[in-house]
């Protein structure tokens, strides 16, 4: 009855207030389960507001799967280009490519094979699952994630692993009938009313039973994360004025992106570092090496510094030109 009164408010809520996003537009089932896929891919890592402008332009060059499984790759990537995380685009295209040929280019109800595509995990089969196909579940995400700590005070570290965090929130029940609806609310509640900072608790529909309010302390206790300290010796080389870069097929991270050749080194002895690059849980200490020749046959590219917009190029490639420039 409890899970009801909640589930019912929350939906309350999100009728009244729920933004309005193109890939929530009403459209065709089929189109809408295209818009959720290419929205979640989108949102992994980035915000709403900046996703909002590239999800637009994709559709409109890309409106349907199959188009998405015969894109041009540099097109592709360029349609990305700003967003980050390239190898979600790059997974897309695999995701595309097996649902034309494998699920008759129909998206996949089942969350095991939703999973079994490239770049979904157990969070994007979850979401895909509840928004695209009405299935009655919870995705965790960050949104939710924050009401549900606040909601339960949770504060301690075994308290906020994803496992306990999985568990509990059963506390907000399922909507059998309206699933999609209800995922969305409570990310929609996350995202515009119990936000990071100063959430506003007299708009909320769960504020009598949350106990993060009754306490009067809305701090949220991160995981203690590790950041992978990483060192490495990268080589300039220049010619013409312009820095030899290299398609990367030697490190997991940036994967078949245009890098500066590098090394890794294992816990080198007084590293001098010239500058530093965080990359997901990874810290780049990089030192900068000026090289004559080359050995490079295939693979390479010039770039010209003063035409780094043209070019597709990861954030740590422009980072590192611009920080050469800055030394001249
Ligand atoms: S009452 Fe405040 S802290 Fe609690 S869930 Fe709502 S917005 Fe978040």
């Amino acid at each position: 009855m409890k899970d009801l009164i909640i589930t019912n408010k929350i939906l309350n809520w999100y009728d009244i207030n729920k933004r309005s996003l193109p890939w929530r537009n009403k459209v065709s089932q089929e189109k809408k389960q295209y818009f959720t896929l290419v929205s979640e891919f989108m949102l992994q890592q980035t915000q709403v507001a900046t996703v909002i402008p590239y999800f637009n332009r994709f559709i409109k060059n890309i409106p349907n799967i199959e188009r998405l499984s015969k894109y041009n790759d540099k097109k592709l990537i360029k349609l990305w280009e700003g967003l980050g995380y390239y190898s979600r685009v790059r997974n897309l295209k695999k995701t595309a490519k097996i649902i034309v040929k494998k699920f008759n280019k129909k998206i996949p109800r089942d969350f095991y094979e939703l999973k079994s595509l490239p770049g979904i995990g157990d969070y994007t089969a979850s979401a895909i699952s509840a928004i695209a196909f009405n299935k009655p579940i919870v995705p965790l995400d960050g949104n939710i994630e924050r009401v549900l700590k606040r909601y339960l005070y949770l504060k301690k570290q075994n308290q906020i692993k994803k496992e306990f965090l999985q568990d509990q929130k059963k506390i907000f029940g399922i909507s059998t009938k309206r699933s999609s609806d209800y995922a969305q609310a409570l990310m929609e509640l996350g995202a515009l009313i119990c936000k990071p900072k100063n959430p506003t608790c007299n708009k909320c529909p769960l504020s009598n039973n949350c106990k993060a309010f009754k306490n009067k302390n809305f701090d949220l206790v991160k995981l203690k994360k590790i950041n992978k300290e990483t060192y490495f010796k990268l080589s300039v080389y220049k010619k013409n004025n312009q820095y030899l870069i290299i398609k990367n097929n030697k490190f997991n991270f940036l994967k078949n992106l245009n890098i500066f050749p590098m090394d890794q080194l294992n816990n080198p002895k007084n590293f001098d570092k010239d500058l530093n690059f965080k990359i997901s849980n990874m810290n780049m200490n990089i030192k900068i090496e000026y090289k004559n020749n080359h050995n490079f046959d295939k693979n390479i590219n010039w770039i010209n510094p003063a035409k780094l917009e043209n070019y597709v190029l990861p954030t740590l490639t422009k980072k590192i030109i611009k920080f050469l420039e800055s030394q001249k």
